[in-house]
């Protein structure tokens, strides 16, 4: 299968209301040309420096999303180029988002990165924690992020109990948040959880974005 008809093949499974971010890190252009060409519109890049490389190029309809870890000194470069920054994994992260996005004159939407996998390695804010943060009032003061939901990423494991347990979380803290202290926030809608081998898994817990990216543009080369 060609990178076409993977897309089209993924965009069948999945439900309304599921929309599919393409993760095109370490992938060449014409390889994110070829998704565009399908109709994809929206890309997950990873790294700062190859977002840069590749916005120019591609056409400006696209939607791209964040999603690797941010360090603080790449959000000027990052703030301008991107629709969604998904991997927001601390206050200090999100508050210079919305600062820099202040500075470029525009909004950003944000996802807070939960994390709930085994793996120390993966960052974001523990479950607790973000319960906690949202509701300190924290997040009220901020004009220039939109706060539109949270992002995980479950341990990478064959163990579907353990995927399963973990996007169970994911989808509590939502609902928990958009029952309370979220509640007033109509923006507040999307799930950002599942990968290429387990993304079915997370559209069964309330998935609202699904990122793909060896299942459409095959293995990626480091
Ligand atoms: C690379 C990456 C993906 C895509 O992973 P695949 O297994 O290739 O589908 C999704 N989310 C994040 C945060 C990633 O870094």
């Amino acid at each position: 299968m060609n990178i076409a008809s993977r897309i089209k093949d993924i965009k069948a499974q999945l439900p309304t209301g599921v929309r599919l971010v393409a993760v095109s890190k370490f992938h060449p252009v014409e390889a994110l040309r070829e998704a565009y060409d399908a109709g994809q519109r929206v890309f997950g890049e990873s790294r700062a420096q190859e977002l840069s490389v590749k916005v120019p190029q591609l056409p400006q309809d696209i939607e791209w999303h964040f999603i690797g870890h941010l360090q603080t000194n790449k959000v000027r470069q990052v703030v301008p180029l991107v629709n969604v920054i998904e991997s927001v994994d601390s206050l200090k992260l999100l508050r210079l988002i919305d600062s820099e996005a202040a500075r470029a004159g525009r909004t950003v939407d944000v996802l807070l990165q939960l994390h709930v996998a085994q793996e120390e390695a993966k960052s974001g804010f523990a479950p607790a924690e973000l319960l906690d943060v949202a509701s300190s009032g924290e997040l009220d003061g901020l004009t220039h992020v939109r706060v539109i939901g949270l992002m995980a990423m479950a341990t990478f494991t064959d163990d579907e109990t353990v995927i399963t347990g973990e996007f169970a979380q994911v989808k509590d803290t939502f609902d928990t948040l958009k029952k309370g202290v979220m509640a007033a926030n109509a923006h507040f809608a999307e799930i950002s959880m599942g990968m290429s081998d387990d993304w079915a898994i997370a559209v069964k817990y309330g998935s609202t974005l699904v990122r793909i990216g060896t299942a459409i543009f095959g293995a990626r080369e480091y």
